[in-house]
Order: structure tokens, then C-alpha cells, then sequence
């Protein structure tokens, strides 16, 4: 990492996201941003997110979009449907699919490496898929070690993992939304052999829901501690939990006194994540969340990475958020913010302006 200032504590950081004044935590962070990436330019990507099926036997209390096998809109893509999917995509610029699916019994190991094959035979595209929690559903499915079920992917096709199912990294809140899903240490372990492979991931976070400020940083540093050890995260994306239509928010347990994260709360994060996170390279906004504007402002708050078009996505969708964007707009967005624009693939990669 290019010019490393002095490090903030997890408590520092605590009291940053607690305490800290919002613009000057926006001045921080931006100065760490530019410290990291002097180049005139911010990036965007063109993508589809796909999801190969809505089976999904996890049943997350925050997720809208699982379905169960007989449940009427359960589906598996079929070959034709994805086919198409991807043709669409690069004919709109996609460089990369995002592809996922949930946990399913009914999908092995062996489809998923078709799968992969399959594309990789007909199209000229970065494949950045499968989830921790889906890897490491696959490996007990098949008796099979991760890092076994990580070779195999890769000899199909995979590229790269997406840092999808973090939500926090602390085992009492995964208890409480995400009971069924890979605990803490089994998510750092599918990230810690995927890196150990050579092959490059994000990380995420979703919050807003019952973690504690405290378990909002307990969770960067756990990032930050796998980056240090040879990690292998080129990104981190943060974005808000979705209440509507989840099983959570239905529940009652998030409590009377809970809000969704608004604008200043999601740019608080973004900044801190931004001064903690100094070993990952770049810091993603979510405008799919919180909507183009504020993606935009989070380019000023230590984001230097507009995120994607996402010529689909289908889970956050499914909780009614729904904002698209043409490369147009993100590059429009960019300029806005006084930054030139450049399209980059899944690698970081960026194209000639
Ligand atoms: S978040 Fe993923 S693992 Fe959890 S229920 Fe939804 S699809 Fe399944």
C-alpha cells in the first residue's frame, strides 16, 4: 500500500464513529483516499449481478430473496436464460458477472463447475462468484476441504469471489440474523484460502440492523487483521440493511427505537472504514442503497469506486430498493465530484479514458 500514515485503534475508531465530527471524518478520510489513489480518476464497473437460483435453505432473517424448493417463484436458471443474461451484459460493456446462488441442496459441486465451463467456453468474461457462505456450504455438501473446492472452481473458471455473507463479523449478531449461516471464522477461512490461492476478493458489510457501534469495528478489524496476514481483498463495500419485506424487520427484534441508516450514518461508516482500513486498497459507495446522490457525496468521504451499473440485481431488489444507473450516469456522477471517470473490470483493472 502506497504511503501508510500512523494507524487508528480499534477503540480510536470506535470513537471516531460514535464522536467524530461528520465533515472533518470526511476530511480525513478523503485525504487518506487521495493519499492511496493520486490518480485524477474514480472508477465504476459495468456488471450484472446474476443469481442462479433463489433455492436457499439458509434462510437469513434480514434476506427477502430466498425461496424454498415448491415454493411457486423458486427458480434454477437453465442454460438458455443465463446464456442470454450474459449476452445482454456484454453487449452493454459488462467486464465481469457477479454470479450467486443461495444454499441448495438440490445444486453440487459438479453443476457449479459446468456452470463455469460452460461460460467460460462461449464468452470472454472475468467470472467473480460464489460467496464464502456458499463455498463453504459447498465443501460440507461435499465432504471436501474448502481449499479442494476452491481448485476445482478455479480450474472451471472462477476468477474471483465476491465478499458477500459478511453481514457482521461478530458470532453473536450472525446468531441473531443469520443463525444458520458459516459462523465468523468460517467466512475468514473460505477469504484466507481463496487468498492463499492467489485469487482476489471483496469484503463487505451490512449493517444497520442489531449489531452495536463496538461490533461495527470489531468487524473492519477482523478485515483488517486477515489483509494483514497476506490477505488478498481489493475492496470493501459497505451498505445498509433493507428492511422491508425481511423476517427480521417482521419479528419485531430490531426494537422500537430503530431507524434505517440515513445519509450522514452511511457516510460516517464509509469514512471511518476508509482511515481503519488502510491495507485495502480501494473503498466501494453503494449507490444501489442509498441512492446516486449520496453515492456521489461518499466520493468525498473516502469512496474511490462508484460501484457498478447493475444491469440486474436481484436481492436488494427484493426488499423494494431499486435505483438503477447507466454507465452515463456513474460517469456523470464521477465527473460531478471533480473527478475524471474510468470503467474498471472485477481485478480493479481500469480501461484507457
Ligand atoms: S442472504 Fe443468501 S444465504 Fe441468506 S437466505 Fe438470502 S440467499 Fe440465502
Amino acid at each position: 500500500m502506497r504511503g501508510r500514515a500512523e494507524r487508528v485503534s480499534p477503540e480510536q475508531a470506535l470513537r471516531l464513529l460514535e464522536e467524530g465530527d461528520l465533515p472533518d471524518l470526511g476530511r480525513r478520510a478523503d485525504a487518506v483516499a487521495r493519499r492511496l489513489h493520486p490518480e485524477p480518476y474514480r472508477t465504476y464497473a459495468v456488471d450484472r449481478n446474476i443469481n442462479f437460483s433463489n433455492l436457499c435453505e439458509c434462510r437469513c432473517r434480514f434476506c427477502a430473496f430466498w425461496r424454498s424448493p415448491g415454493d411457486p417463484e423458486a427458480y434454477v436458471l437453465d442454460t438458455e436464460a443465463l446464456f442470454a443474461k450474459i449476452d445482454e451484459a456484454v453487449r452493454l460493456g459488462a467486464t465481469h458477472i457477479l454470479g450467486q446462488g443461495g444454499l441448495s441442496p438440490r445444486l453440487d459441486l459438479a453443476y457449479y463447475e459446468g456452470l463455469l465451463r460452460k461460460i467460460k467456453a462461449r464468452f470472454n468474461i472475468l467470472l467473480h462468484c460464489f460467496s464464502p457462505p456458499e463455498i463453504h456450504y459447498m465443501a460440507g455438501r461435499e465432504g471436501l476441504p474448502v481449499r479442494t473446492v476452491l481448485e476445482r472452481l478455479r480450474a472451471a473458471g472462477l476468477d474471483s469471489l465476491p465478499g458477500g455473507g459478511a453481514e457482521i463479523l461478530v458470532d453473536r449478531v450472525r446468531r441473531s440474523i443469520s443463525p444458520n449461516k458459516c459462523t465468523t471464522g468460517e467466512w475468514l477461512d473460505v477469504m484466507r484460502a481463496a487468498h492463499s490461492l492467489g485469487m482476489p476478493t471483496s469484503a463487505t458489510m451490512v449493517f444497520g440492523h442489531v449489531e452495536t457501534p463496538a461490533e461495527r469495528v470489531e468487524h473492519l478489524a477482523r478485515l483488517r487483521d486477515l489483509q494483514d496476514s497476506g490477505g488478498g481483498f481489493l475492496s470493501f463495500i459497505a451498505w445498509p440493511f433493507q428492511a422491508p419485506n425481511t423476517a427480521l424487520a417482521a419479528s419485531g427484534d430490531l426494537g422500537p427505537d430503530w431507524r434505517p441508516v440515513g445519509g450522514a450514518e452511511y457516510l460516517r461508516l464509509v469514512a471511518v472504514a476508509r482511515i481503519f482500513l488502510d491495507n485495502i486498497p480501494n473503498v466501494q459507495a453503494s449507490w444501489v442503497t442509498m441512492g446516486p446522490k449520496i453515492g456521489q457525496v461518499a466520493l468525498a468521504f473516502g469512496a474511490n469506486d462508484l460501484g457498478s451499473t447493475m444491469i440486474e440485481e436481484n436481492v436488494v431488489a427484493a426488499t423494494g430498493c431499486v435505483h438503477r444507473a447507466s454507465p452515463g450516469m456513474l460517469r456523470r456522477l464521477i465527473e460531478g465530484a471533480g473527478f475524471e471517470a474510468r470503467q474498471r473490470n472485477s481485478r480493479y483493472q481500469t480501461s484507457a479514458p
